[in-house]
């Protein structure tokens, strides 16, 4: 079983949409992300605005969406460069990704794993309701 610290509170929070993609389709959705929307933020970018937090004494990353899981191996990317600046990280996701145990415990771990390279317990995972 794995185990999560709390995420800080207070101070500033850095949050990214790496893309507006979705699984689901909500008709609530306020980004109006949908499986055929594939805009996507250049990682570039993305890896920039986190030095800029790190710099300007942010308190945490997060990474939402759209789905920010749908940018697969980029996102822990994302997540490794975050934790070797310092930043704790949190992912709100629809959690599609756990359609059972063995692969919810896989995703879970790969997140924990990239928020873990210098330090330990940083990495937190948030699931909001869609409505797929
Ligand atoms: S799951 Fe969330 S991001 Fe996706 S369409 Fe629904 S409200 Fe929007």
């Amino acid at each position: 079983m794995m185990a999560f610290e709390p995420q800080p509170r207070g101070g500033r929070s850095l949050s990214l949409m790496p893309t507006y993609r979705c699984t689901a389709a909500c008709s609530h959705c306020g980004t109006l992300s949908s499986p055929q929307d594939k805009t996507r933020l250049d990682q570039a970018h993305l890896i920039s605005a986190i030095d800029q937090a790190a710099d300007l004494g942010y308190q945490i990353v997060v990474f939402t969406g759209g789905e920010a899981t749908l940018a697969g191996d980029d996102l822990f990317e994302l997540v490794r460069h975050a934790t070797q600046k310092s930043l704790p990280t949190r992912l709100v996701t629809n959690a599609w990704w756990a359609r059972d145990e063995v692969r919810a415990v896989e995703w879970i771990s790969r997140f924990v794993d990239a928020g873990r390279t210098l330090r330990p317990g940083r990495a937190g995972v948030t699931s909001h309701r869609g409505c797929s």
